[in-house]
């Protein structure tokens, strides 16, 4: 099937690979759109906390997903700004407690059926580059590029701790790396949807690439498509 606008182009994997500022860099290159799914199940995150809802009732956070609008607004560094009930959220859905809420709500099937399909709508009609952990399986399991990127826990820890200092945050190396593997092993143990490779995709392990190797490799990777 064609899309009108181009491919689909799903990147998958663990939290800290690098997915987001590839992606972004890779359809800033193509000229196509860029969408972080992660920011629906943090938005979910963050209106589950602030209504005080326990995130492991499922009914209770399926009314919460099944109660947010959503809308996207193309930005010149090709990201879908997300609008939360019309509220641009921003800094408040990357704090490491949302990330951590995010991760357990985002175990309910049903809330994920939800999200799943406000992420289709957003890139159906192709030209989109989605970054999560089920875009090549579920939530687009015909996408025309496949990729899933790994790394070393510990790689991706030194990243993140890297990340942190740059913002003049304080980082502890042990902390982090716990949090890491914490929401990997719940990511890929959940019972929706878990967090694998689609049989199709290409994996890239990133742990000894520079980010702009990985966006090369990536950017190779939709070209063959296009060729
Ligand atoms: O990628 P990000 O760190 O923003 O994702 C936050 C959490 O949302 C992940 O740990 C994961 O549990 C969940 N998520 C998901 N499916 C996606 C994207 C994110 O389950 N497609």
């Amino acid at each position: 099937m064609k899309r009108p606008n181009g491919p689909v182009v799903a990147i998958d994997g663990t939290a800290g690979t690098g997915k987001s500022s590839v992606g972004r860099a890779a359809a800033q290159q193509l000229g196509y759109g860029f969408l972080s799914t992660g920011g629906l199940y943090r938005a979910l995150a963050y209106k589950v906390f602030a209504g005080k809802v326990d995130p492991s009732d499922e009914e209770a956070v399926l009314a919460v997903a099944k109660s947010i609008r959503f809308s996207f607004q193309r930005q010149p560094d090709a990201t879908l700004k997300m609008f939360v009930d019309g509220q641009y959220l921003g800094d408040k859905l990357t704090l490491d407690e949302v990330a951590q809420t995010a991760s357990k709500v985002s175990t309910h099937a049903r809330s994920r059926a939800v999200l799943t399909e406000k992420m289709r709508q957003a890139g159906q009609d192709g030209g989109i580059i989605l970054e999560g952990r089920d875009i090549g399986t579920v939530v687009f399991p015909d996408a025309e590029v496949k990729i899933f990127l790994t790394a070393a826990p510990e790689v991706r820890a030194e990243r993140r701790v890297k990340q942190l200092q740059e913002l003049g945050v304080k980082a502890d190396f042990d902390k982090i790396l716990a949090s890491i593997k914490e929401r990997d092993l719940r990511d890929s143990t959940r019972a929706a949807s878990p967090l694998k490779p689609a049989a199709d995709a290409v994996q890239i392990d990133t742990s000894r690439m520079n980010i702009q190797q990985v966006i090369d490799a990536v950017v190779k990777e939709i070209n063959k498509y296009a060729a």
